[in-house]
């Protein structure tokens, strides 16, 4: 199989707000996304087909058909509008991501000829994004940042076996990262707020749970966590998705990128414990 993916930019307006709610309510569960006079972001659409290769063509399928089956659809829906005040699903059911994706999914999903629909990712800004893959929930994942000091040091290895290993890490006095942290839940968006989790609700466990106690700290001497565990950014993974999970029932996965370069993933696998 065959993965195809084509990226569409566009512009919204939209608010946060549940018309049956008093305008409290309304403002303590959305917080400032509940601004009735709107607020907007530009957003990014991956659009991912899966097919099989045309021999005698040498394609899956014409990506100028997906682009535009996606634009049309764009431009004529989504692109340039006050969502809740102009588009008739959002009028109903509040925009966000989680819902825009699974509406975007819903429409596109019997639209292509040639290939399938395989995954609808929605960025509404670098720190926000929403996935609808194949028939499975959706997902929604949030962007943290902290940054640390570390050494990578195992105390199980001889002096020389660390400093083979680790290079320049193994450095006695330590090196620091900006630590970008993917917090992705999985689940249902709520019927009524369009949410798998409430964001700020999601921020305020990380920020409790995680962000205190590894923010501007030196992981191998401040935190009990890597008192006796070498803090590779395998290592932080892990034990964050093990830090959050208990707080979390819709935890899908941890990402962390300790640089640009470098990025890992756990997912809470048994087996990798
Ligand atoms: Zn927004
Ligand atoms: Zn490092």
């Amino acid at each position: 199989m065959l993965y195809l993916s084509r990226r569409v930019d566009f512009s919204a307006t939209h608010v946060y707000n549940v018309a049956a709610w008093s305008s409290e309510k309304n403002e303590s569960i959305f917080g400032r996304c509940n601004n009735r006079n709107g607020h907007g972001h530009d957003y990014k659409l991956e659009v991912m087909v899966k097919g099989r290769l045309n021999w005698e063509s040498g394609i899956v399928v014409n990506t100028t058909d997906i682009k535009n089956i996606v634009n049309d659809f764009i431009k004529k829906e989504l692109d340039g509008k006050f969502l809740n005040r102009e588009h008739p699903y959002f009028m109903k059911n509040v925009p966000t991501s989680e819902n825009m994706v699974d509406y975007i999914w819903a429409f596109l999903k019997n639209k292509f000829e040639g290939c399938e629909l395989h995954r609808i990712r929605l960025f509404e800004n670098h720190y926000l994004s929403a996935i609808r893959e194949s028939d499975s929930l959706t997902c929604l994942t949030r962007k943290y940042h902290f940054c640390a000091a570390h050494r990578l040091h195992s105390d199980q290895l001889s002096t020389e076996e660390n400093i083979d290993l680790f290079g320049k890490c193994n450095n006695p006095h330590g090196h620091g990262h900006n630590y970008y942290l993917d917090v992705t839940v999985k689940g249902k968006p709520h019927p009524e707020t369009g949410m798998i989790i409430n964001l700020t609700e999601l921020d305020t466990i990380v920020e409790r749970v995680v962000l205190n106690k590894f923010d501007h700290k030196h992981l191998n001497l401040d935190t009990a966590e890597f008192a006796n565990l070498n803090p590779t950014a395998e290592a932080v993974a892990m034990v964050i998705y093990n830090m959050l999970a208990p707080h979390l029932p819709g935890l899908h996965k941890i990402g962390l990128w300790e640089t640009e370069k470098n990025y890992f993933e756990y997912c809470g696998q048994d087996d990798d414990e």
